[in-house]
């Protein structure tokens, strides 16, 4: 495999260098300067959606350059709004934004969504939300998970009846992320509960402000609020969001899931926490807090960056994959559980080095070392051995698939 880039290659990057260079909003820039951004709460839809005057001013800004060069959805289609890119030149797009903290727009209705309804939805469907999506209309919420169907998604009861030309939903779904700051929801609900469990769920889309929708927050131990059980009471949508089959909706879920597989995005943002934290202790100021300590996290500092290193490896992997028409498999749950462990573990890292001073929890605080990166990172890093599939499941699938070890 090379690792460089070719000659077209690096014409690209460095347009998107230039892009990035003229484009991306002062606020970005401000909060790359502080370690990037801190938690869930502070990431584009929140800002866009939720934001004050000013930071939905910015999000608005970042929205209307990356349209203007089809970058909003650099993966889909030219039809569609996209920018048709390859898997390497979408590589690199990704790389360059996650060096620059630049954010991704769009949310879930872009990774996901979109590419799930270019494969299985109608040409309504495809005019009805994939522009709009792209415009920043239709912001997406994903509700699969349940209190009883999380890993064992396909236990999912929360019931979709057909009436006419409607369904009438009725149950409850869990960490339906995003579902406060979103206007829309694709999710997986149980449609046939005679049929083996695989085949009687169907995939629907339906509006947030239909009657007998309810969000209520789950607030997570770093005080933020990232996701909701959201319940659901005679919620009446039409047939004609029904995406793919009555029943065969399973198979729609599961062509959402392999989008946006390479983690590049966690392998620079890992490096980058590192980097501030090495730039940290070299100052004055970061030396004095760490102390001694400094010298024993020096050997577990270069650890993290040799995993980071790893980390990077495993994304070219994934992409090169990518980049020779395939689709990957359990390489994907590799780079699914380095990056999310190694999250965890900088996270650690910078805790321990920072000693006491890893207790100060707002970044405002005069002692707080780099605006409290480290210490709520400790606590935001938790959901990413969890969400999207927990590692025990890529485990799962990496003795089988992988190493072809028989089911436990
Ligand atoms: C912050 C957060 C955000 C999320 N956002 C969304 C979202 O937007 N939309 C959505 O639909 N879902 C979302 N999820 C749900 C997520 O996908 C599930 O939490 C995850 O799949 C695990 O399911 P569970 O919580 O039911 O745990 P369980 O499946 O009950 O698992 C509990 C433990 O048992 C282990 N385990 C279970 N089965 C096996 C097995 N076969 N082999 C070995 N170990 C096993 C698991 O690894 C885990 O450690 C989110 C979760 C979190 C925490």
């Amino acid at each position: 495999m090379d690792w460089n880039d070719t000659p077209a290659q690096a014409a690209f990057r460095a347009d998107v260098r230039t892009f990035i260079a003229q484009q991306l909003p002062e606020r970005y820039r401000q909060i790359a300067e502080q370690g990037g951004p801190l938690g869930p709460e502070q990431d584009w839809q929140s800002e866009y959606v939720l934001g004050d005057a000013e930071t939905k001013q910015a999000a608005a800004q970042w929205l209307a350059a990356l349209a203007a060069r089809d970058w909003v959805a650099p993966h889909w289609p030219r039809e569609y709004g996209g920018a048709g890119l390859t898997p390497v030149e979408q590589f690199i797009l990704r790389q360059e934004f996650a060096r620059a903290a630049a954010p991704a727009v769009g949310g879930q209705g872009v990774t996901m969504l979109g590419p799930t309804l270019l494969v299985h939805g109608t040409d309504e469907q495809k005019r009805t939300f994939l522009a709009p999506t792209l415009r920043g209309e239709l912001h997406w919420a994903q509700g699969f998970s349940e209190p009883g169907a999380g890993s064992d998604l396909a236990s999912l009861q929360c019931r979709a009846v057909r009436d006419g030309d409607e369904y009438v939903i009725n149950g409850q779904k869990l960490w339906t992320s995003t579902a406060h700051k979103s206007n829309w929801l694709f999710g997986m609900f149980r449609t046939d509960p005679g049929a083996p469990k695989h085949r009687g769920i169907s995939f629907l889309l339906l509006n947030l402000s239909t009657p007998g929708v309810s969000v209520r927050p789950i607030i997570s131990m770093g005080f933020q609020h990232a996701t909701n059980e959201t319940f659901y009471e005679d919620v009446r949508v039409p047939t004609s969001q029904l995406v793919g089959e009555e029943n065969r909706g399973w198979y729609v879920g599961m062509t959402l899931l392999d989008y946006e597989r390479s983690n590049i995005a966690g392998a620079i943002e890992n490096r980058r926490y590192l980097d501030s934290l090495v730039a940290h202790l070299r100052t004055e100021r970061g030396a004095e807090q760490a102390g001694p300590r400094a010298r024993l996290g020096r050997l577990e500092l270069a650890e993290r960056y040799i995993e980071s290193e790893v980390l990077f490896n495993f994304s070219f992997r994934i992409i090169s994959i990518q980049g020779a028409g395939l689709v990957p498999n359990y390489e994907a749950s590799v780079t699914k559980i380095a990056n999310s462990e190694l999250a965890q573990k900088v996270a650690r890292s910078g805790m321990r080095v920072l000693g006491p001073y890893a207790n100060l929890w707002d970044p405002e605080e005069r002692y707080t070392p780099l605006g409290a990166r480290f210490t709520q990172n400790y606590c935001h890093t938790v959901l990413g051995t969890i969400g999207g599939g927990a590692n025990e499941i890529q485990r799962n699938i990496i003795a089988t698939r992988g190493l072809g070890l028989p089911r436990g």
